[in-house]
């Protein structure tokens, strides 16, 4: 009998065939996530899930599910895990690493741009007649903004969309990197000219501020109301990281109060983001709605890691992207066992 696995979403398709060959595959087809009873009554009867970062795999969940041996995440970041948990009940937990990055990246680049040159305001002025009732073709003082020439950009958590982000900054426009990390990255301090920088050093000195870390409990706030006061009024932040990197109470009272001069979200506390929040009203600022990876090549090559992470497991193998590397001490790969 093949094992048993619960896709939480729909993949692309090519993906779910490879793994209908190894598993018996059961997906949630629905737009909406399962609801957390129905992810505990599944979770139950499967041997290995698929999980989004929307669904919440907490140590409650892992302890009623007898059978599980893996939780196969379909995104890098992996903060809805409990992995401590998990390790300790020896399921294996992967993820995605790499093949989102570019995608990630240049997302980035999109706020950045959008913010420092005004995209989507301009957008507005123009759809909505603004510019056609000004009368005015042409102004010297009209949407201006900033250059990123020469400018810093200061890159919290130099991973790989960090690395990724500051390597366009410095090679394609011209910028100084800064960088803070828990560990120096001399490779990039070497190859692209990164300095590294205490995080508050690194706030006072940069132009645009770009999150690139984890969420865990020490990034949850990192960017407090105290780091962005450090901020320079001309400053931008981008975060396209995890929301609860931000305090957003604070960023809200930054963008309205001029601490700082506007900011590109990707990411929220809460997800989806109501219109009535206080965020919505600014105009500084330029919000997507959790697309860091939404591009067909990454959500295909995401499909194609979870695939070949639940292959490798099932053949005895350690998973290709394995996040909780203790857990092989406690139990081998695969079903058998
Ligand atoms: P990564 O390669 O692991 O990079 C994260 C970097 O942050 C690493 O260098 C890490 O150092 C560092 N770091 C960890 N904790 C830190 C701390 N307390 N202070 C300073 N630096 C710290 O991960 P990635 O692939 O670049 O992805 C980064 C994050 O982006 C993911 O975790 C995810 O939450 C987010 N993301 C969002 C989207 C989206 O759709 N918006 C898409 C992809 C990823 P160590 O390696 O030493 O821990």
């Amino acid at each position: 009998m093949k094992p048993k696995v619960f896709i939480t979403r729909e993949l692309f398709g090519e993906s779910v065939d490879r793994i209908s060959q190894y598993y018996e595959v059961d997906v949630w087809d629905r737009y909406h996530q399962p609801p957390y009873e129905v992810l505990l009554r599944k979770a139950r009867e499967a041997d290995a899930l698929v999980s989004l970062l929307t669904d919440r795999i907490d140590c409650n969940l892992l302890r009623n599910s007898p059978r599980l041996r893996m939780v196969a995440q379909y995104a890098v970041g992996f903060d809805n895990i409990d992995v401590d948990c998990a390790t300790r009940l020896g399921v294996y937990v992967t993820n995605t690493p790499g093949v989102l990055t570019e995608a990630t990246a240049e997302l980035t680049w999109a706020l950045i741009l959008a913010v420092s040159r005004r995209i989507v305001e301009s957008d507005v002025f123009v759809r909505w007649g603004e510019w056609y009732r000004s009368g005015t073709a042409w102004h010297p003082k009209m949407m201006l903004g900033f250059e990123l020439m020469g400018k810093v950009l200061g890159v919290v958590g130099l991973g790989r969309i960090g690395r990724r982000v500051a390597e366009i900054g410095a090679r394609g426009f011209g910028m100084k990197i800064i960088y803070y990390d828990v560990v120096r990255n001399y490779e990039a301090e070497k190859e692209i000219g990164a300095e590294f920088r205490e995080l508050r050093e690194l706030l006072r000195e940069a132009d645009v501020v770009t999150i690139h870390v984890p969420l865990t409990p020490q990034t949850r706030y990192l960017i407090d109301e105290s780091a962005l006061r450090l901020m320079k009024k001309t400053a931008i932040l981008i975060n396209t990281a995890r929301g609860a990197v931000v305090d957003t109470g604070a960023l809200v009272k930054a963008l309205r109060e001029g601490w700082i001069a506007g900011a590109g979200l990707d990411v929220f506390e809460e997800e989806p983001l109501s219109p009535n929040h206080p965020l919505t009203a600014l105009k500084n600022l330029v919000l997507v709605p959790h697309i860091g990876s939404a591009t067909y090549e990454a959500r295909r090559a995401m499909a194609d890691a979870v695939a070949d992470n639940l292959i490798a497991f099932y053949e005895g193998r350690v998973p290709p992207n394995l996040v909780n590397r203790d857990v092989v001490n406690l139990r081998s790969p695969g079903f058998s066992k």
